[in-house]
């Protein structure tokens, strides 16, 4: 069986035993199964740092000029940016339309709140400077994408720069990066048991009864999440890149299942790469630079729930927001999501940002804290979806997408990566 159906059943399965155990009082045991869950996520984590790292020095490394790095990353960022407004305003149209916060028992919904942790939101200074490592290990040992992210990229311009000389280096990358992918391609196939433990554990936690006051939000966000993702990023697969949309998210179904259940796209990052480059014929040069990045500035599904959560917490209040609010409000939230670190719940955090913004009442924050895991699921998916739309887009415009490998049925690729693991037969599908 192909790794996405275990993945599927795990996760289905993991719904209706965790609401079961909440109906019948049993919500202790569902969050007994939780650590299984946790060690899949540590595995993952464990990957992130090397994998990124090691990826992308080999990846840039491999360029052959540094003005392609430039048009990369000026693709990669126009992109990013644009469907983060595009997104945000799915989300505030969708509010506008159907109104989720009038009417809603604002004591009652905050009761229901579990977890109101609300810390402050980073400065946009910070955030800028925050990019630049003073100390590299220091950024490894922190787990820092973006810094890690800066340092990779300025190492492989210095080893394209540094000539032949660097050629040692550049071979150590590029071996190191096929011992990475092997050991995520090995321990992406525990995903199915990491998935059923956390659906049991986020199911039987909630359970139906506290998800009824704020349905109406809820059902905005995933609403607005399946609108952005079949309307905007099956369009620009279709129109744009010209490939088949179906195949498109066949080929991303795996980081959308993992990100679901986890929660967290930095987490889900080694499950993205290689879905980018197995499933949907991605090259590594291109998945290497724009998933990392997209894992820590692109969050669509992230600015999309802002934007809902903004407008139903002014409609929960009784604020009339103005048109000029509203643009304050896509703004904010686009320049929030690049701040939003890619950790469950940093949506939440940002979210503190928007409403200051538009002066809304910050106590807005604890009524969706209630229900943020809920929320984080949907948004969270629809961000790495994200991060392979735009990836697969860059990869087009730069003859960096192999369409044979993006057009061949998932199923054989999904074997391949697991049931092979270890046989070294697997096509290289770097385009070198
Ligand atoms: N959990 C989200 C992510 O990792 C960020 C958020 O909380 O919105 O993409």
């Amino acid at each position: 069986m192909t790794l996405w159906k275990k993945i599927f059943i795990a996760l289905t399965l993991g719904l209706v035993l965790g609401v079961v155990l909440n109906q019948t009082g049993n919500a202790d045991i569902a969050a007994s199964i939780k650590p299984i869950g946790d060690l899949f996520i540590r595995a993952i984590k464990m990957l992130i740092v090397p994998l990124i790292f090691v990826s992308l020095v080999a990846g840039i490394a491999s360029l052959k000029d540094l003005a392609t790095m430039g048009r990369l990353g000026a693709k990669t960022f126009a992109l990013y940016l644009a469907l983060t407004a595009v997104a945000i305003s799915i989300g505030l149209a969708l509010s506008i339309i159907f109104k989720p916060g009038v009417g809603v028992d604002i004591g009652a919904a905050t009761a229901s709140n579990v977890n109101a942790d609300v810390s402050e939101a980073p400065t946009i200074t910070d955030t800028v400077l925050g990019l630049v490592p003073t100390n590299p290990i220091e950024a490894f040992a922190t787990g820092n994408v973006l810094q890690i992210i800066v340092f990779a990229v300025l190492f492989g311009i210095a080893i394209v720069l540094a000539g032949d000389v660097a050629k040692p280096v550049k071979n150590f990358f590029d071996s190191a990066a096929e011992v990475m992918y092997r050991l995520t391609s090995i321990i992406i196939s525990f995903a199915p048991y990491g998935v059923f433990a956390l659906m049991t554990w986020v199911a039987g936690t909630y359970g139906l009864d506290m998800l009824a006051p704020l349905a109406k939000v809820i059902g905005m966000v995933y609403l607005g999440c399946a609108i952005h993702a079949l309307v905007v990023y099956g369009g620009l697969i279709k129109f744009v890149a010209r490939l088949n949309p179906v195949r498109f998210f066949q080929g991303s179904i795996e980081p959308m299942m993992v990100a679901f259940t986890n929660t967290s796209s930095s987490g889900t990052l080694p499950v993205t790469m290689m879905a980018a480059e197995r499933n949907l014929g991605v090259s590594r040069r291109v998945s290497s630079f724009v998933l990392p990045l997209g894992a820590t500035i692109n969050m669509d599904g992230t600015a999309l729930y802002q934007g809902v959560c903004a407008v139903f917490i002014a409609q929960a209040y009784g604020v009339d927001l103005s048109t000029s609010q509203y643009l304050t409000i896509v703004l904010t939230a686009t320049l929030a999501s690049i701040g939003t670190a890619g950790v469950p719940g940093a949506g939440l955090i940002m979210l503190s940002l928007v409403l200051t913004s538009v002066g809304l009442p910050l106590e807005g924050v604890a009524i969706i804290a209630g229900i943020d895991r809920i929320l984080d699921m949907s948004r969270t998916s629809m961000n790495v979806v994200g991060d392979c739309a735009v990836t697969c887009l860059v990869a087009r415009s730069e003859g960096e997408l192999d369409q044979a490998a993006y057009d061949t049925p998932h199923v054989l690729k999904s074997e391949a990566i697991i049931d092979h693991g270890g046989s070294g037969e697997q096509p290289d599908t770097t385009l070198t």
